[in-house]
């Protein structure tokens, strides 16, 4: 620090410019958890991401809304790692992650939520959860000491059990999984990723033939994991009349362009959005 004077209750601080340009580097780091810069993606001649730029806020959900085909999917494809991007960047929590294969971005904490295997369907829900966590128990060293693991199992039953809460899934604990609809089975994933600690989830639409009650609820459970846990969303919908009012932000594609961005109502009374639904 060059130096500091007190103004009344107030300390300014005055910096070398490479102790400014950390704490803005700082600051980037807290807010934005998932950037995107020029992400291109080409399929033979077809460009289905053309120079993309996103910012995902941490702890938002953020909705990336756009008629088929506009290139939704290969986005969070190429974010988390299943697909190459051709040219841009991604950087998740601070970290250059273009190119890194899924399994070294999953551990990093971006799940994405078909990346975890499918839900092992003959084991219960609770067992799902149990088998999405890290858990030290099947460590060789740690198997004789049956008391320390028993404790360790106890607590992820615990935890198992709150994370369950969180999704709607808490009366459905001990059924097992093949026996859950559609979209249950997709906020049991939920639970899977948040059991196996992730920090952004990225879902590829949730609400897929749900009927709009459940919808809803799904909805506000996801909601509710960014308010309470602060946990980031990225969802891709397209059933934009329920979704849209859940959003914190949300970006607009149209053949392979982010077409508009802005809060729920800004796109809504955007033009060039209205002409891609409507026109
Ligand atoms: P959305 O999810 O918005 O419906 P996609 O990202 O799935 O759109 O697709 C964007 C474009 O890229 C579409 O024209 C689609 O046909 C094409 N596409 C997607 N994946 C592939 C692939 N693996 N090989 C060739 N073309 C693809
Ligand atoms: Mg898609």
């Amino acid at each position: 620090m060059k130096c500091s004077c007190e103004l009344g209750d107030t300390t300014i601080l005055i910096l070398e410019p490479e102790q400014y340009v950390g704490a803005l580097k700082m600051n980037a780091r807290r807010s934005t958890i998932l950037q995107t810069e020029n992400l291109t993606k080409r399929f033979g001649g077809l460009t289905a991401l053309n120079r993309v730029s996103i910012k995902v806020e941490r702890g938002s959900l953020t909705m990336i809304m756009g008629p088929n085909g506009s290139g939704k999917t290969t986005l969070i494809n190429v974010c988390s790692g299943i697909l190459k991007p051709d040219e841009g960047r991604v950087l998740f929590d601070g970290e250059d992650i273009t190119g890194a294969p899924p399994h070294e971005i999953y551990k990093l904490g971006f799940i994405r939520t078909f990346q975890i295997p499918m839900p092992f369907l003959k084991l219960n829900v609770l067992e799902n959860v149990l088998v999405a966590m890290k858990n030290s128990g099947e460590s060789p060293l740690k198997a004789p000491l049956r008391p320390l693991w028993m404790k360790e199992e106890e607590e992820n039953v615990k935890r198992a059990m709150e994370i369950l809460g969180r999704v709607g899934l808490s009366d459905s604990w001990d059924k097992e999984s093949f026996k859950l609809g559609g979209g249950q089975l997709k906020m049991l994933e939920v639970a899977r990723a948040l059991a196996a600690g992730a920090k952004l989830i990225a879902l590829d639409e949730p609400i897929g033939g749900v009927d709009p009650a459940y919808a809803n609820e799904i909805l506000g459970y996801l909601s509710d994991l960014r308010k309470n846990l602060g946990i980031t969303l990225l969802l891709i919908e397209h059933r934009i009349d329920l979704a849209l009012p859940f959003a914190d932000y949300v970006y607009v594609m149209d053949r392979g362009v982010v077409i508009s961005q802005g809060t729920p109502e800004e796109v809504s009374n955007d033009p060039k959005v209205l002409e891609v639904y409507l026109g």
